[in-house]
């Protein structure tokens, strides 16, 4: 019952670079920049409603079988018995290599990140569930896992004569950073200090192996060297090491890591220091690489506190912004080389999705900023529920806006130097490489994992929406918060509280960036694009809020219309007929999907759209007919072959 409208006049629409410059220089003063948001441990939010039934579905279908069908892959004891040495040789890992850096190096160290990704999605998916065949599997994993630790702490993927001893190619700290990841989401739900110990060991083992200002672990001749770049990314492992432990000597390690990376010859990296601050350069890195960097560049900034860093994030942040298409599509089709988003030409690899989202995550945790959470839901709600099959357990490794056809190329576009069959829906895409489905599980956890989070010990901030349960303790005071919602299918939330014991409470909800109005019988204030509610709060008690909002005609950057409602992009559907591809195991196959008709369609000038039922009804041109025809449009992430964007 919604008794009373409130409507808050404080509305204001900020630009974007004002937010983070208000963000950025409010908290960037000095060494150890404070950061404005902490996280929970891992397994403080579960999912509920829909979310949950989904995840569900993904460790019933494609995600909890992807080690029974790709077996080689994810069962190659490459951290153990199979470790890698100079006379290992390049992995068949039942791909085409088409196109791609065929016979490279990197076939030797990727079994790591295939099986390390997919255990980290699958652990975290697991205990969010309850899921207790999953959990039985986990334990066994954990135990022989950490079975494969040397005595001094080395737990990778490299004999005693090759690890941290390269000059080439290499996997040291990518296989790390993957495998470490799992294990810390692992621990931080069952509190094994056993195994924060193996992590904490392991850790020391390379900061003592690549001293710090005094080793440079990035130094690796001048090719391509895509396992030394993703390696990057062992900052993860180092910023919830300080999380877990307050001690700024991994952060510290982490800004060395990035400063090495800088300062060594990479090629064609987006986010070497001098590249950003080359006021000429555009992105052109493997998108991957580009988003997931954006965290080792957030972390050194934090760590480093200093004015050169902040202007490169600022920067990086609006370079990030010209890849990203309206649904959140972080460009990576694979290598972003200097295009800017487009909702047809510009395709997004699943893996980018995930690395923007994470990337994202940490930002808002750090800055505090609203505007990031904006970002994570569209990318997640849009983009990432996009590129899902509705029908079918699997997913499109990569995707566009746009979807007309989805028989493995890009639209139907050629491409001269390679066979292209990224665009199609698959439980592994073993013929391209198996990194997509594996990072598609871990998506939904991490989006879960930085939905709740503190501001300080009486404060407690929703910052992604999404149906969940919270649990924690405000001081001593153990918490449950139960948000129940079919958002983004709906705008309206009950927040079902459950405290030990009665409190002054501040709740903040994050206000998203379309929110016409609030409706709550709530008092509240917005402040920084947050609603807060501050009030003794019973021992069962609730918030209910309805944010409103409109059915808005936008343009994109061709000036081509879309239209949205709330966080959701609609699409018109586009009827198609389904083609059984590659099976894998009796019961997953790929699947390509072809359009009946070829049938394209542009805006009405002043068509009216309003919402009816869960669809936007509004008038587009057939292009074939040049009839104007009253058309449905429905969210994008429930489509497959799809229009979103109208000339
Ligand atoms: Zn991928």
């Amino acid at each position: 019952m919604l008794a009373l409208k409130y409507f808050n006049k404080n509305y204001k629409m900020r630009n974007f670079a004002n937010v983070i410059l208000i963000t950025l220089s409010t908290f960037m003063n000095a060494q150890n920049t404070p950061e404005l948001f902490q996280n929970l441990p891992f397994g403080s939010i579960k999912p509920s409603g829909w979310l949950k039934a989904q995840m569900q579905k993904d460790v019933d279908g494609y995600l909890g079988n992807l080690d029974k069908s790709v077996p080689d892959l994810i069962n190659d004891p490459i951290y153990g018995t199979g470790r890698l040495h100079k006379n290992s040789e390049l992995k068949d890992l039942g791909n085409l290599k088409a196109g791609d850096a065929a016979g490279s190096d990197q076939y030797k160290w990727w079994n790591s990140e295939t099986q390390s990704n997919w255990w980290d999605a699958y652990i975290r998916n697991v205990f969010l569930l309850n899921d207790a065949a999953g959990i039985k599997k986990v334990e066994m994993y954990i135990k022989q896992i950490l079975a494969t630790q040397d005595e001094d702490g080395y737990l990778g993927i490299y004999d005693k004569e090759l690890r941290y001893n390269f000059n080439s190619e290499n996997g040291e700290l990518w296989a790390k950073a993957t495998l470490y990841r799992g294990l810390l989401a692992y621990y931080e739900f069952t509190k094994d200090e056993k195994v924060f110990l193996a992590i904490k060991k392991a850790v020391e083992n390379v900061m003592q192996n690549y001293p710090i200002n005094a080793s440079s672990p990035f130094s690796s001749g001048e090719k391509f060297n895509g396992g030394v770049s993703h390696g990057l990314t062992f900052t993860d492992v180092l910023d919830r090491m300080y999380f877990l432990t307050g001690d700024k000597k991994y952060v510290a390690y982490a800004l060395f890591l990035y400063q090495d990376f800088s300062n060594t010859y990479q090629s064609e990296e987006d986010i070497q220091l001098k590249n950003i601050l080359n006021p000429a350069y555009k992105l052109k890195s493997h998108g991957v690489h580009t988003f997931e960097h954006m965290r080792p560049l957030i972390v050194a900034t934090y760590a480093a506190g200093n004015e050169e860093f902040k202007t490169a994030l600022d920067i990086y942040l609006k370079r990030i912004e010209q890849v990203i298409t309206i649904s959140g599509g972080a460009i990576g089709d694979e290598w972003i080389a200097g295009r800017t988003a487009d909702a047809t030409h510009t395709g997004y690899e699943y893996c980018s999705l995930q690395e923007l989202l994470d990337s994202y995550s940490l930002l808002l945790q750090k800055t505090g900023s609203a505007k990031y959470g904006d970002a994570i839901e569209k990318t997640f709600y849009n983009a990432a529920q996009g590129a899902r099959d509705p029908i079918h357990s699997c997913i499109a490794y990569l995707k566009t806006d746009n979807s007309f056809e989805m028989m493995g190329t890009k639209n139907g576009e050629v491409e001269a130097d390679r066979k292209q069959t990224r665009y199609k829906y698959s439980p592994a895409h073993q013929d391209v490489a198996v990194c997509c489905n594996p990072n598609a599980g871990r998506i939904s956890p991490y989006f879960v994992q930085n939905s709740w989070m503190k501001e300080n010990e009486n404060t407690l901030v929703a910052t992604l929406l999404l149906p969940n349960i919270l649990e924690t303790t405000i001081g001593d005071n153990k918490i449950s918060i139960e948000t129940e919602t079919e958002y983004p299918y709906s705008n309206y939330f009950n927040f079902k509280i459950k405290l030990e014991k009665p409190a002054l409470l501040t709740i903040k909800i994050r206000k998203p960036n379309w929110v016409k109005s609030i409706d709550t019988p709530e008092n509240f204030v917005v402040d920084n694009e947050y609603i807060v509610i501050k009030r003794e709060f019973k021992s069962i008690d609730y918030i209910r809020i309805n944010l409103m909002s409109e059915v808005e005609i936008k343009k994109d950057n061709n000036k081509n219309t879309y239209f949205t409602y709330g966080p959701l992009i609609y699409a018109k559907p586009i009827d198609s007929e389904v083609i059984k591809g590659k099976t894998y195991l009796s019961n997953f196959s790929d699947f390509n999907y072809k359009p009946k008709a070829q049938v394209k369609y542009s805006a009405v000038n002043n068509a009216s759209a309003v919402l009816v039922s869960g669809m936007i009804e509004t008038k587009l041109k057939n292009e074939q007919t040049n009839n104007i025809e009253k058309v449905q449009l429905i969210p994008m992430g429930r489509t497959i072959l799809r229009q979103v964007t109208f000339e």
